[in-house]
């Protein structure tokens, strides 16, 4: 079973190579933003409770988090493994997940640092647009990852929206608490010889290449 997280600031590409990884290996691809956005979408206390924490840029809370990811380790068994995307976000949901994974037997392979500047985060973030059906991601900043037509999915059809954390105050604030939490994360995953960082300001070609270079044991 091949278990991998990736960690990296928003927009910095975990989505898109984590869709990759999951074409490449058959690997589940597990995004707990994906995962809270289509609970935001329900107009139940609890959606509307993870829409305002969402739209404001801040966390949910840690148990909530690690009953979602159970739920997918458990019920969604039909892959090779699961690529993380968005999860853990600090060292308490890692210490949490390390006791779910002894208690199912599972352990990760690899964390994968996605290292990425701060003007390509912000060139990144403001040309991005999601599918508001399948959520898969396009950047009209970059020729290689404009849809086909503008404003439709090219995977279902689906019409493209601006991710509603994605505006200049949400964004600062996000960036803020990703530089905050994930120095004490990359030293946790760096203590157990789990991490390994890869240069995300290239392309998504030379990104993808140096990430199975890695799961492969060749770097
Ligand atoms: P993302 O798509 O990964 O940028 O996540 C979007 C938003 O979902 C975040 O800003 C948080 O509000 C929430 N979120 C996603 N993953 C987590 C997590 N592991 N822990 C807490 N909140 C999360």
């Amino acid at each position: 079973m091949m278990n991998i997280i990736l960690l990296a600031p928003q927009s910095a590409g975990k989505g898109t190579q984590a869709y990759r990884l999951e074409k490449k290996y058959n690997i589940k691809h597990v995004s707990t933003g994906d995962m809270l956005r289509r609970c935001a979408m329900v107009d139940d206390s609890l959606g509307r409770s993870i829409k305002e924490l969402i739209d404001n840029g801040k966390f949910v809370s840690d148990d909530l988090i690690l009953d979602i990811i159970k739920d997918v380790l458990i019920n969604d068994n039909g892959h090779n493994g699961f690529v993380f995307d968005g999860f853990p976000r600090n060292v308490n949901q890692a210490k949490l997940f390390d006791e779910l994974l002894v208690s199912l037997n599972m352990q990760i392979n690899n964390v994968i640092l996605i290292d990425v500047s701060y003007d390509v985060i912000m060139k990144r973030i403001f040309g991005r647009m999601v599918c508001s059906s399948c959520g898969f991601g396009y950047n009209v900043n970059y020729d290689d990852q404009r849809p086909k037509v503008d404003g439709i999915c090219d995977k279902c059809g689906g019409s493209l929206i601006k991710r509603s954390d994605d505006n200049c105050e949400t964004v600062s604030f996000r960036l803020k608490t990703y530089y905050d939490t994930t120095e004490e994360l990359i030293d946790f995953y760096n203590n157990k010889h789990l991490l390994y960082r890869v240069d995300g300001n290239d392309s998504v070609d030379k990104v993808f290449d140096d990430i199975v270079k890695i799961i492969e044991g060749d770097e």
